[in-house]
């Protein structure tokens, strides 16, 4: 089963200081990497850069990972993170 990431972020850090992007679509992780650049990108991910500390409209920051999996689709009928709204959203007039 692949691991997911539960809130909003583009890449989480690890306990030995290393890092696994976030794929923006699914929230798929991606193996541990050295850092979260160009160069470190494993195969078949795809990396849109943003400046640093650019803020989403769903509060994560900085550049946006999608997994290769993601990265080959072009039908996307949802929206980059549509996992991670929560669902019985109350609007407050
Ligand atoms: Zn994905």
């Amino acid at each position: 089963m692949a691991a997911t990431a539960t809130e909003a972020v583009n890449f989480i850090t690890t306990s030995t200081g290393r890092v696994r992007l976030v794929c923006q679509v699914c929230g798929k992780l991606s193996r541990s990497l050295a850092s979260a650049c160009l160069a470190d990108l494993p195969d078949g991910w795809s990396m849109a850069p943003y400046a640093d500390g650019y803020a989403h409209p769903d509060g994560s920051t900085g550049d946006l990972f999608r997994c290769p999996t993601c990265d080959k689709r072009r039908d996307f009928p949802i929206s980059p993170r549509e996992y991670m709204k929560p669902v019985d959203v109350v609007t407050v007039i």
